[in-house]
């Protein structure tokens, strides 16, 4: 394809392939993959936790090859493993982090102003986790109903008293909400579209559950960001697609939806959340922030291969680096220890094959990995009390995405001289 003609003329935009994606094609248009990201090897999945009765068992590993496709220029890994085999009994929870909880929380506030949610309006949220943002609807008296696959984390919901639907969002959920009387005024959705194998089953799922004047809004992890800021760590099996905008809008308009709006937002090492609506509805015109954004992406690139071809050496000097640092580091006799146990950091351990060699052990809030093990690596997983009494002289932060936060909540370390260590976009020691 041409790269001139993508900006206006919505008719010479890709089709979605039709039926469930075939392996080795891409998801969204069904085109033959050929072009490589990056290859960052074998990995086992970034949050299958080894439990200490298991850990002479073998785990399995799979390839994390990331592609693009050459036609809508999706980026994507292929699917290895089905998603039903990691979704449904998923460790995480979403509740365990402060920053998260406050940026669920604005966002609520921000959208009942914004859209005027009443008692009488309806928000699904699609993968809805144990409630985290679900809640503060909730809280101000607008009916929501949450969908997650992962029955152990929407019985969490349920027990806070959130509506959950056990199941997995498409066409056939959305088309049995709406045959029991449910549309949608507000279906949002935050690090999910990412996550699903079919999107466009999952796209043309929301199209049906909307309301006539209703709103979309989802939230991922922007690609421009992972490649300006190196962030490959955020690739990982359970991640199947990295949306530009330009993908995103190709996929929506496929389906009848239109993005008309977008935020940047800081979550996640740099979020985007998109606005959309039927296509039919005409009466809300694209933002001039949308234009801009739309814009600032086709001048960098990202609907061109090149744009995507020094990605691969950039990830291999961040491992020659962070391994260079934790060489040093051991041979000079100090204490590494990590703090969290997120799935990027076992994407980067296991591509930069750090084990217990280099970090003795990670600490994590959340009481649901405390005693286990990290995919591959098996560096165990402790409570934080653990830090204080081992004294480290550095700790490496996985989910650097909060590293202010974490840092605030390191602060002691400071009294017997430990730092704070964040591996990416390089390795930096935190003054
Ligand atoms: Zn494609």
């Amino acid at each position: 394809m041409t790269t001139s003609s993508v900006t206006r003329s919505a008719p010479d935009w890709p089709a979605a392939a039709p039926g469930t994606p075939a392996r080795g094609h891409c998801r969204f248009c069904g085109e033959p993959l050929r072009h490589t990201v990056v290859d960052l090897g074998m990995s086992p999945l970034c949050e299958s936790y080894v439990s200490a009765e298991r850990l002479n068992e073998m785990e399995p590993f799979y390839p994390l090859h990331v592609w693009v496709c050459d036609r809508c220029f999706l980026v994507q890994l292929e699917e290895y493993v089905s998603g039903e085999a990691i979704f449904t009994d998923y460790a995480y929870f979403s509740s365990y982090s402060d920053s998260w909880l406050d940026h669920s929380r604005r966002y609520v506030d921000q959208m009942i102003a914004q859209l005027g949610l009443t008692a009488r309006s309806h928000v699904v949220e699609v993968a809805s986790n144990d409630g985290y943002l679900l809640q503060y609807f909730v809280a101000r008296g607008v009916p929501v109903l949450g969908v997650e696959p992962a029955a152990n984390v929407a019985k969490v919901a349920e027990e806070k008293g959130i509506p959950t639907l056990v199941k997995f969002f498409g066409r056939s959920t959305a088309r049995e909400m709406v045959a029991e009387g449910r549309r949608a005024d507000l279906i949002l959705g935050n690090n999910v579209l990412a996550q699903v194998h079919d999107v466009n089953d999952f796209v043309a799922g929301m199209k049906l559950l909307l309301a006539p004047r209703g709103t979309i809004t989802i939230e991922f992890p922007h690609l421009e960001r992972m490649v300006a800021e190196n962030e490959f760590d955020t690739i990982y099996h359970e991640h199947f697609s990295y949306f530009s905008l330009y993908s995103a809008e190709r996929i929506f308009a496929a389906h009848g939806l239109t993005l008309f709006d977008v935020e940047e937002l800081t979550t996640h090492g740099g979020s985007l959340r998109i606005y959309a609506r039927h296509a039919e509805e005409t009466d809300r015109a694209l933002t001039r922030r949308f234009h801009a954004l739309r814009d600032r992406e086709l001048a960098g690139g990202v609907n061109t291969l090149l744009y995507y071809e020094a990605f691969e050496e950039r990830v291999r000097e961040t491992k020659r680096q962070l391994l260079e640092f934790l060489i040093r580091a051991r041979r000079e006799g100090k204490r590494v220890v990590g703090y969290g146990a997120p799935g990027k950091g076992n994407t980067l351990l296991n591509y930069c094959g750090i084990r217990a060699d280099f970090v003795d052990f990670t600490v994590d809030r959340s009481p649901h990995k405390q005693g286990k093990f990290l995919p591959g690596t098996h560096i165990p997983i402790l409570h934080p009390d653990r830090l204080r009494e081992a004294r480290p002289d550095y700790v490496l932060i996985l989910p650097w995405n909060l590293k202010d936060e974490i840092t605030a909540q390191l602060a002691y370390i400071r009294e017997w001289g430990g730092r704070c260590v964040v591996p990416i976009p390089e390795t930096t020691v935190l003054p």
